[in-house]
């Protein structure tokens, strides 16, 4: 007899666990009380790309003087912007619709709250109880509140909010470097919002490899953010023409005026109000405790994604809905959670996978660098791009490739490259003697595999990286 699974959370975590496990020839149902693709497809990944590709356009036609075009009056049009946006995102979610559909997973509309004996009681316009052998909570994350006076002001926005902007603001504080904070900053800063950073540690992107987001700041300074690191925000107040906001900057006070603050401190698991105690299911600090498996101290309750706080990233939560479907099931799980990329999007992109340079030296493994210059590399300079850089982290006895990390056009979808090789255990070598097409800009992932072992072939010998 085929197994019952309920899925509660319709974002990437959970609408994938649910089509896997139809697919696996479980019952299936899913509850979700809002709208189906969670934070990634309404108001995270999905329309905050959309925005940044439009202002990567914007910026691009602003500078074009070289390539042959002759563009006068570029301009933004804020509401058109949101149309395309809200366009993409209904676009995309009819689809989950119609995946679901074409599953046979059924849909619920409302509110779960776990009841004992394995049923879960769904609240809204059509309550109702349901029960199953499996249970997959994909419950996702809420962004971090921070208690500072004033942090309640109108004007005083989360990532959602921003994503939603009546207007484009003239100034912004952005509290918190991490990557919401970042991006948005180069979104609102592109599209000619005047942007200030403040970020408690001592670099922006504190998980990112520390040349890679030292050359990001470097970038995006010179595009015209003000970055202050080793800050924190102490107050908002409101003014006759907006905001003020007192920080201390490295030290010390500093006093900043502004049309918006956006908060990006972080985010935190959704584990509230689900009635996780009266079952007994353990958190730490809100995060559901799971095992290799997903599965929580409970053997038939699975927790993924944002919720297990382990990875907050979308692909991760459904990487991870598969795997825990598919051991619910009795399948071969092959979830590899060391290779897991990440991507910041701004302009220029950033990307990476592995172990950063910070870790392997932390870890005491012995290892190798490569690094290769962008400004070798044909199509980034075709594509206007002279800075940026590829390095790739080898070991240092067999060459096995320990990490990646990336700066320049497109490299959000080269790193795939790597997070394969990553995940075939292969070597500097390897990806020497794959022979990428030219002009192309993973050529200079293969450059930078050479350097591990000396020189690149197109960066001349004495002359540093
Ligand atoms: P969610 O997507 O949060 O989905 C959880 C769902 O559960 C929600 O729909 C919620 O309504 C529902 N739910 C919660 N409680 C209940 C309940 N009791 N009953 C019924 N339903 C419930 N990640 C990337 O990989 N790439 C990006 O580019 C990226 N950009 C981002 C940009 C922003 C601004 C933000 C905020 C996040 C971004 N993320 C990105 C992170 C990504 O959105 C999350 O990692 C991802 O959405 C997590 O998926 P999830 O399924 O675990 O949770
Ligand atoms: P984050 O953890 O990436 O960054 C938060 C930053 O705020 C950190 O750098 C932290 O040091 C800083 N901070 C914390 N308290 C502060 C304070 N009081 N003052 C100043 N700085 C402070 O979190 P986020 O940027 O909010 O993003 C949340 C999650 O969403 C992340 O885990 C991320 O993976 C995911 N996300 C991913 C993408 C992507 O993949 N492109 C994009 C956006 C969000």
């Amino acid at each position: 007899m085929s197994k019952h699974v309920i899925v509660i959370g319709g974002g990437p975590g959970g609408y994938v666990a649910a089509i896997r496990a139809a697919q696996l020839g479980a019952k299936v149902d899913l509850v979700e009380r809002d709208d189906l693709g969670g934070t990634c497809l309404n108001v995270g990944c999905i329309p905050t790309k959309t925005l940044l590709h439009t202002a990567e356009l914007y910026q691009t036609l602003k500078k074009e003087t070289q390539s042959g075009l002759v563009i006068d009056n570029v301009k933004i049009d804020w509401k058109s912007l949101q149309k395309r946006k809200t366009d993409v995102v209904n676009r995309l979610k009819r689809g989950i619709i119609g995946l679901l559909q074409a599953n046979k997973v059924t849909v619920h509309k409302g509110r779960a709250i776990f009841q004992q004996n394995r049923t879960v009681r769904v609240e809204g316009r059509h309550p109702v109880v349901l029960s199953a052998d499996i249970i997959v909570l994909a419950v996702g994350s809420v962004p971090v509140e921070l208690k500072v006076p004033g942090a309640d002001l109108p004007g005083v926005i989360d990532s959602t909010e921003a994503l939603s902007l009546e207007k484009l603001p003239a100034s912004m504080v952005i509290v918190g470097g991490g990557v919401i904070g970042t991006e948005l900053a180069a979104l609102y800063n592109a599209l000619g919002t005047k942007v200030t950073v403040l970020e408690m540690m001592s670099q922006i992107l504190p998980t990112i490899d520390g040349q890679i987001a030292a050359m990001l700041r470097k970038e995006l300074s010179n595009a015209g953010i003000a970055f202050f690191t080793n800050s924190k925000l102490m107050e908002i107040r409101k003014t006759e023409n907006g905001l003020k906001v007192r920080a201390n900057v490295q030290g010390t006070e500093q006093e900043i005026a502004c049309e918006n603050v956006l908060i990006a401190v972080g985010r935190r698991p959704n584990t509230e109000n689900l009635g996780l105690e009266a079952l007994g299911i353990k958190t730490e600090r809100g995060a559901i405790i799971v095992d290799q498996h997903f599965t929580t101290n409970i053997p038939w309750i699975y927790a993924i994604g944002d919720c297990n706080g382990q990875n907050m990233l979308a692909h991760a939560a459904s990487a991870q809905g598969i795997a825990a479907v598919e051991h619910a099931l009795g399948e071969m799980v092959t979830y590899k959670g060391y290779v897991i990329p990440k991507c910041i999007y701004t302009n220029p992109e950033v990307a990476s996978v592995g172990l950063t340079e910070e870790q392997v030296k932390n870890q005491g493994l012995p290892y190798k660098i490569g690094l290769f210059p962008l400004a070798g590399n044909g199509k980034s300079l075709i594509e206007g791009y002279e800075t940026g850089l590829i390095k790739i982290i080898a070991d240092a006895k067999y060459g096995e490739i320990l990490g990646a990390h990336l700066m320049g056009p497109r490299v959000t979808e080269i790193i795939s490259e790597v997070a394969l090789a990553i995940t075939l255990e292969a070597t500097a070598q390897d990806l020497v003697s794959t022979i990428h097409p030219h002009p192309s800009i993973s050529e200079a992932l293969a450059e930078a595999a050479h350097g591990v072992f000396g020189n690149p072939i197109h960066w001349p010998p004495g002359i540093n990286i």
